[in-house]
């Protein structure tokens, strides 16, 4: 689904326009994929009937659904007539309403669920490297009570210099 947000800026972090017709141009949100695309709007530098060229340019990129202030009385027919949901008395940033749009941000949402999800994965394998029981010295005796974290074998007895070994409690 295309949805078209009426803006003076370039992004999701700027403000809807109040008016379809002179708005300079239209934000396109496409959900799924998240994708956004700026659309000059044709309306804004003509002289007369800007709500009518901003309605055909929108039918013609093939909005579903239109994000706005308000919509003419001369654009308004011809979007109902494409089948086109006009949302008006809309304001504020258009982020703000990309989830009621069934469009999510595209930077938000699937980034932050990888990077929680490496982050458990992270502390799971931190919690698996901790080393259960202790390091044993066949040779002396001697025993570590220790968790560097490191396998045994590589350690050698501060006593006397042989090799540990794992042993469980
Ligand atoms: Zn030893």
């Amino acid at each position: 689904m295309k949805t078209a947000f009426s803006t003076n800026g370039t992004s999701i972090q700027d403000y809807i326009e109040p008016a379809l017709g002179r708005c300079k141009n239209f934000l396109v949100v496409e959900s799924g994929s998240g994708a956004v695309r700026v659309v000059p709007n044709p309306g804004a530098a003509s002289a007369g009937g800007a709500g009518v060229q901003a309605a055909e340019t929108l039918i013609r990129l093939g909005i579903d659904k239109l994000v706005t202030g308000s919509v003419g009385p001369n654009a308004r027919p011809l979007l109902e007539a494409a089948g086109m949901v006009s949302v008006t008395g809309q304001s504020g940033k258009i982020s703000a309403h990309l989830p009621a749009a069934g469009c999510l941000p595209e930077t938000d949402d699937p980034r932050a669920t990888v990077s929680m999800r490496s982050g458990e994965k992270t502390l799971g394998t931190d919690a698996g490297r901790k080393p259960a029981g202790y390091c044993f010295c066949r040779h002396c005796g001697h025993q570590t009570d220790d968790d560097s974290g490191l396998p045994c074998f590589k350690l050698k007895c501060p006593a006397c210099g042989f090799s540990m070994e794992r042993r469980f409690n």
